[in-house]
């Protein structure tokens, strides 16, 4: 384990940026650790000398936001699942993609704030928060954003507040995966999302963080697929993943 020797809670948003702002010693914002915590202990991260736990700044409510939803970046993945609005949306679509995330206890204690600046390449919710056109709101050094999360590259220090959606009516959603065996990560999968005059399709496991399906695609080439089979796969279950959504 990295020897952490500085840990705060604070309760103001500036208060958490400023500490996170500091060029004295290295700290690095705390959600719910299940990315952060394993990189400390393998000491993958041995710059870090403490953390920011962003527990108390009131980030983890799920809340109506003029026609659409706003979601805080401290919501945990099984509260997103099983939260009447977000649960049920476009088929279910968060719910469906979030489970395959990780087991329970890993999303009892992942968050979406998490998810979206760990990016990971194979993650199914990153890639559904897409087709939904999520945006993401967040407050680095120049200022506040809300940005679409296609746009979004990461960040270099800052904070993700939240995601917005705007869901409109009617969506319908569709999720199509190829994995080792059936409850393993994806090596690829795509999800789509349909409703009056929208037809949106994300992939994840064909370039280094998941991507919509019109994007440049650099599918990595590793033991589990080529690129020339990633890049056919995502063919393939694109088209799966809206004939779902139009069924
Ligand atoms: C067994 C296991 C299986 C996993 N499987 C998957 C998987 O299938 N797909 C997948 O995508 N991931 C997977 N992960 C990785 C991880 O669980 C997810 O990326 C998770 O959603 C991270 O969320 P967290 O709240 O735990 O983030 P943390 O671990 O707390 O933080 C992750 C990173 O994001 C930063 N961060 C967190 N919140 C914010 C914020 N609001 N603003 C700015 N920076 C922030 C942290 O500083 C850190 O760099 C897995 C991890 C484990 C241990």
């Amino acid at each position: 384990m990295a020897i952490l020797t500085h840990y705060h809670r604070p309760t103001e948003m500036d208060e958490a940026l400023a500490l996170l702002a500091r060029t004295d010693v290295h700290l690095v914002p705390l959600a719910g650790g299940t990315a952060l915590i394993p990189a400390l202990e393998t000491r993958e991260l041995r710059e870090v000398e403490g953390v920011v736990d962003l527990s108390r700044l009131g980030l983890e409510a799920i809340q109506a936001d003029g026609d659409g939803i706003r979601i805080g970046a401290m919501v945990r993945l099984t509260d997103l699942m099983e939260h009447p609005t977000t649960g049920t949306l476009a088929d279910g679509l968060l719910r469906r993609t979030a489970a395959c995330e990780g087991p329970i206890n890993l999303r009892n204690m992942a968050t979406v704030g998490g998810t979206v600046v760990t990016a990971h390449p194979d993650s199914e919710l990153y890639a559904a928060f897409l087709a939904l056109d999520a945006q993401v709101h967040f407050r680095d050094a120049q200022g506040e954003h809300r940005i679409p999360l296609a746009a979004f590259q990461g960040l270099e220090q800052g904070l993700v507040i939240a995601l917005h959606l705007s869901p409109g009516q009617d969506l319908r959603g569709g999720h199509a995966r190829v994995a080792r065996t059936p409850r393993d990560r994806p090596i690829v999968a795509a999800v789509a999302v349909v409703g009056e005059g929208v037809e949106r399709v994300a992939l994840c496991g064909v370039a280094s963080r998941p991507v919509l399906a019109d994007a440049p695609l650099a599918p990595p080439d590793d033991c589990t697929g080529t690129p020339e089979y990633r890049q056919a796969m995502a063919q393939v279950l694109s088209r799966r993943a809206l004939a779902q959504a139009r069924s």
